[in-house]
């Protein structure tokens, strides 16, 4: 039993925290004053436009008003600000009193002086005298819940026409911002969801749609004060702020301190018209529900991602449904009684903006300046308004910054683009390095991407970099999951976080992220291990382009040297980095890959993304959709097999006949893989809300190799009783649930989750390359990191090879003398950067270790061969209280397994530190000497 080890130190300090000056840029330029009018698109009529039955505005009519209203008032400013997914025009509206250019600058300079210097902007009297607060109105997301669109039309027009010397006044000390029809698609079918199929109303925090798309960039744009977002239909009405558990990420303070006070404003103007269903008062949930049961946790809607930015957001539902079977009079009084209601909610919220002003003001200034005095939640007190107690106080902890490398750590830099991406576009300060660094202990090289967190926006930052955090415990329900989405652990991007480390290194800010693509020097063979699903666009349009390639058996495909060329031009496309492939390899030769699907709008986007060439087929359309040139059945949605009729049945028997593969998604893949008698599984789904960051244990193979060790979940699945020959690639960890809400126990709990499958991989005796995914690959398009596992996946369903699976490598014998290798290289060092005493909080901290094995199978463990507070990190006589944990697990740990030969696999180990609030620390550094093994007993 030949071992290999290697020691090295997993260390932590306790230091001083730092401190930093922030820096000012300039003022953006204006060019131009107010109104900014543009004759809008008229769309033709048409008559099948759900609006014309519920008698609100149909959307061809929108573009007529808005365009007689910039002609008639000078207050009124329309453009077509992007398109939804079905191709309709949104329009942006802003009704203010004129401006000129030079007026306008000194509006935007002010708007970016709250950004860059918030305690200037807020002791600046001509600012607090003439700066217009806006008020940011999204009108019915959801796209049959009417009347929002009409209530802004509504206030539009009467702000733009009204004689009132009051309505001058206002509009000389406000600015109102109207996305007129945020889903247009949905309101023209009448449903929720646009034309591709998608609640923008849960996207915010993945921007995947259009819709979003625009909303945040006029958020961004406008930097409002007040974001409105108009629904229905709650009877009473029910306007927020919410019920917690409150995201810990806002300034709440802030928030509910005028938000509170703002909703009940709105109930008192509300309660005076005449609907009886208003009389009583509206639904406040802070004020009148339950713990948990309309929150404002996770960044997926409008007005909550609003508040990252400082703003007063709030969710109004109107009373009255006008759908279904109405007498015409009652339908009519409903619309009219919503439009009310809303109008009257918009209304407050600009008398509010004027009454409050000063206060408004100084607060939202505050919320910059938290952020860049770096402070730590502000402990808000019971009763700081009435209701306000212990259940909703949520505190996370800033850290001082983070860094997105670039060069060997970074295990994708098309993730790392992606997520720098998605950063800058909402408003996120991030800098790049203009020299090679180290920090946190590790080395870093020049390029990679800072987001130093003393900046105004740290809230938007530490919302999607921060893992997030367990409230199982804390709340029995959420309005909607996820509980959990942390864009750091998830999105496929290396992302570290510096405690206490500000990176000393000259840097630029930027404005995009970078994947130029890399290949090595030489005219070789070239190696891709698809890490993102840009490497899986690389390698489909290589296929595309007629190159054949070889899939590994540790899931990298080998490119021929006659398509460099190509390879070189994808590789700059997509950011795809290409290595130098190994001296020898077998594999399995790949052409374009085409694949069938089942399933709706998650699968198809998804596949989309990956690029590869996928149809849509339902257990009607086989006989058509499963033709000679699909290699892959990808399950995304139910198909049962035994209840095919006959000649659809005889498709897909000949689709497997001929070697075809088949990746089953979740609950649905389970059932057709055990039901076509490919592999017995049985699958279990947790429920409900159950959602958030799973952590992982990734043993390797075809498909988990290289994975990140966290998944999104939303509703996980996973295997078990798994028939003979399946491989388990990846599973649960022992406990599985990294961030987010997951019960414990039960069936569908945490518990039982545990150590359970969640990718299989297994080939059948037929010669069919099977896969079970059980991470929620598609859910919402939010799980970016999750793509390249259903990628790899379907590059092996398409060519399994023997030595794939561990249960086949045993008859397995390799051409040419192998010596029997064990080889084990490890990463930097493991650190934790500071501990920071009096907090409770688990730290994170990862390394890597390059194996090569020639063995049956291998397990690479780290142990602590100390005999003092084994398993636990010392600072001479003084030992942690909670054990170090690797990959999950306490020590000794298996970090990972190989089911087979691998060369250069580069197996992730992340340690994790819990350390708590009322822990005694002692000044000076906590480590350990580690042992890494790797070992095998089949050499
Ligand atoms: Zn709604």
């Amino acid at each position: 039993m030949p071992n290999v080890k290697v020691k090295r130190f997993a260390a932590a300090a306790v230091a001083a925290a730092a401190f930093a000056i922030p820096a000012t840029l300039p003022a953006a330029a204006a060019a131009q004053g107010y109104p900014q009018q543009n004759v809008l698109p008229v769309w033709p009529d048409n008559p099948n436009d759900a609006s014309i039955g519920i008698g609100v505005i149909p959307y061809d009519e929108i573009a007529p008003k808005l365009n007689a209203l910039q002609a008639q008032s000078n207050r009124v400013s329309a453009r077509v600000a992007g398109k939804s997914s079905g191709g309709r025009d949104l329009y942006e509206v802003v009704v203010t009193a004129p401006e000129t250019p030079a007026e306008t600058a000194q509006q935007e300079a002010w708007k970016q002086l709250f950004q860059d210097d918030p305690v200037a902007a807020r002791t600046n009297e001509a600012l607090l005298a003439n700066f217009k607060p806006t008020i940011f109105v999204n009108s019915s997301i959801h796209g049959n819940e009417y009347e929002g669109v009409d209530a802004g039309l509504r206030v539009i027009e009467e702000l733009a026409t009204s004689t009132d010397p009051a309505v001058e006044q206002l509009l000389q000390k406000t600015r109102l911002v109207v996305n007129v029809t945020a889903n247009p698609d949905g309101r023209i079918a009448g449903v929720r969801p646009n034309d591709a199929g998608y609640d923008p109303n849960r996207d915010m925090a993945t921007i995947s749609q259009p819709e979003t798309a625009v909303i945040r960039q006029l958020i961004v744009k406008h930097q409002p004060q007040f974001s409105l977002d108009l629904h229905g239909y709650v009877n009473r009405t029910l306007i927020e702020p919410t019920t917690p558990p409150h995201n810990a990420n806002y300034e709440y303070d802030l928030y509910i301190k005028h938000a509170l006070p703002l909703a009940i404003g709105m109930e008192d103007l509300i309660k005076t018209l005449p609907y009886p269903e208003v009389q009583n008062g509206v639904v406040i949930p802070f004020r009148d529900y339950p713990n948990g049961e309309w929150d404002d946790w996770p960044p997926i809607y409008v007005p909550m991602w609003a508040m990252f930015h400082g703003a007063i957001g709030q969710t109004i539902e109107a009373p009255l449904n006008p759908r279904g079977n109405l007498a015409a009079a009652e339908r009519a009084r409903r619309v009219a009684g919503n439009i009310d209601v809303h109008t009257a909610v918009i209304k407050t919220a600009l008398k509010y903006s004027q009454d409050h002003r000063n206060q408004l003001l100084y607060d939202y200034a505050e919320y910059f300046r938290r952020g860049w005095a770096g402070e730590p939640n502000v402990d808000i007190p019971d009763g700081f308004v009435p209701g306000w107690d212990a259940e909703d106080n949520y505190k996370t902890e800033f850290p001082r910054s983070y860094v997105i490398p670039t060069g060997p750590s970074q295990r994708s830099q098309a993730a790392a683009k992606r997520l720098v991406d998605m950063l800058i576009g909402s408003d996120v300060r991030v800098t790049k390095a203009q020299a090679a660094f180290t920090a946190g202990g590790k080395s870093y090289p020049a390029g990679s991407y800072i987001v130093d967190m003393h900046q105004p926006k740290r809230g938007v930052a530490n919302m999607m970099l921060e893992p997030g955090m367990d409230i199982t415990d804390r709340v029995n329900d959420l309005y909607a999951a996820p509980a959990g989405w942390s864009h750091g652990l998830t999105w496929g991007a290396t992302v570290d976080t510096l405690w206490d480390e500000n990176p000393a290194v000259a840097t630029e800010r930027v404005f995009a992220g970078e994947a130029p693509g890399a290949l090595p020097a030489g005219n070789t063979d070239l190696l891709l291990d698809p890490q993102d699903a840009a490497d899986l666009r690389t390698l489909n349009a290589l296929g595309e382009q007629g190159v054949k390639v070889h899939r590994l058996p540790d899931g990298s495909v080998l490119v021929p040297a006659s398509a460099r060329a190509l390879a070189a031009e994808q590789a700059a496309a997509n950011g795809s980095t290409f290595t130098s492939p190994p001296a020898s390899w077998q594999g399995a030769e790949l052409d374009k890959v085409v694949v069938a699907y089942t399933g709706s709008a998650e699968p198809r986007d998804v596949l989309a993304d990956l690029g590869f060439e996928a149809r849509q087929v339902s257990a009607a359309t086989l006989t058509t959709g499963l033709t000679d040139d699909v290699d892959v059945l990808v399950i995304g949605g139910s198909l049962n097999p035994t209840s095919l009729n006959q000649a659809n049945r005889a498709a897909l028997d000949a689709f497997l006949a001929r070697g075809g593969g088949v990746v089953g998604v979740g609950t649905a893949g389970a059932q057709f893989v055990n039901n076509a008698g490919l592999l017995t599984a049985t699958a279990t789904a947790a429920g409900g809300i159950a959602s958030g960051v799973a952590s992982m244990v990734n043993n390797g193979g075809p498909i988990a190799n290289g994975a990140q060790p966290h998944s999104f979940i939303l509703q996980p699945v996973w295997f078990s009783n798994l028939g003979a020959g399946a491989v388990v690639e990846q599973a649960y960890a022992a406990d599985p649930l990294r961030a987010g809400w997951w019960p414990r126990t039960g069936n569908s709990g945490r518990g039982n989750a545990a150590g359970k499958a969640s990718i299989v991989s297994h080939t059948t005796a037929a010669g069919n390359g099977v896969a079970l995914i059980g991470t929620s690959v598609f859910a919402r398009l939010h799980g970016k990191g999750l793509y390249p596992q259903l990628g790899r996946a379907i590059l092996f369903a398409a060519a399994p090879l023997t030595d794939d699976a561990a249960s086949t490598s045993e008859d397995g014998t390799v051409g040419g003398d192998v010596p029997a290798t064990l080889g084990l290289t490890l990463g930097a060092p493991a650190s934790f950067g500071a501990f920071t005493p009096g907090l409770a909080r688990t730290y994170t901290a990862s390394t890597t270790a390059n194996v090569i094995s020639t063995a049956g199978e291998a397990a690479l463990t780290v142990s602590d061969p100390s005999p003092t507070a084994t398993g636990h990190l010392v600072n001479g006589a003084f030992s942690l209280a909670q054990p170090l944990q690797a990959n999950g697990s306490a020590l000794p740990a298996t970090a990972k397994t190989y089911a087979g030969p691998v060369s250069n696999d580069v197996a992730s180990i992340e340690f994790t530190q819990a350390i708590g609030a009322d822990e005694p620390l002692r000044t000076g550094s906590y480590s350990k000497t580690l042992t890494f093994t790797l070992s095998t007993t089949t050499p």
